[in-house]
């Protein structure tokens, strides 16, 4: 695939779930790919936003690149607040207290960050993410942050052979938004993207299907 055939496998998606498809917006996933590859297989074919899931790799390709859109999409610590403020969007905020020392760090800067939660919807035990039943409380502490905006929520899917396997966790993740009035679902990636798509994604977080030819 490329960042074409990937443009164009959202756009059928959408269409078959009877969505407009520019409501759906590609993430690109740089992690783990240099300066030049990333320009070959993302930038040649337009300005999509950039996501990063790790602060050092993500640090050094923004100062290449201050004026594209970054999202920040991995796992964090609480020290690493401090260096969010070049991002756009931060999809991986999995906790209250996460949330609450980003917010008091951002009003000191004076800048408001835009966050999602990510939710655990499979409760995998291995993985970052609110249980989905926290999420209501977490939703109604964030919201009472007002040094940060809550745009949405992100999941990320169980591995599965087929896709299928995974639509009833898209499914779960767009009810729980919709139950809270947010608009953004970041989900869905290489593996997946297309159901997620199907069930309601406006952000997809692809990264491999765009590095191969
Ligand atoms: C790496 C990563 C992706 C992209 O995964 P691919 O399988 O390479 O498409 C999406 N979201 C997160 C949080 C990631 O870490």
């Amino acid at each position: 695939m490329s960042l074409p055939d990937v443009l164009s496998r959202i756009e059928a998606a959408a269409r078959r779930a009877g969505r407009d498809p520019e409501t759906v917006r590609l993430v690109a996933v740089t992690k783990g790919h240099g300066l030049e590859e990333i320009e070959r297989y993302v930038l040649r074919y337009g300005e999509f936003p950039l996501g990063e899931n790790r602060v050092q790799e993500a640090r050094a390709k923004i100062a290449a690149w201050p004026d594209r859109e970054w999202h920040f999409i991995g796992p964090m610590q609480r020290n690493k607040v401090r260096y969010m403020r070049p991002f756009a969007l931060i999809h991986s905020i999995d906790s209250v207290s996460l949330a609450t020392a980003l917010a008091a760090r951002a009003a000191r800067e004076g800048y408001r960050p835009r966050i999602l939660l990510e939710v655990n919807v499979a409760r995998e035990p291995q993985k970052h993410g609110l249980d989905p039943g926290e999420l209501d409380a977490a939703v109604r502490a964030v919201r009472r942050l007002d040094d940060l905006e809550l745009l949405g929520l992100m999941t990320m899917a169980p591995i599965a052979d087929d896709p299928e396997e995974v639509r009833w966790v898209f499914r779960e993740l767009a009810v729980m938004a919709a139950q809270h009035g947010l608009r953004e679902l970041s989900m869905g990636m290489s593996a997946d993207f297309e159901v997620a798509v199907e069930e309601g994604a406006t952000l997809v977080r692809v990264g491999r299907a765009l590095f191969t030819e």
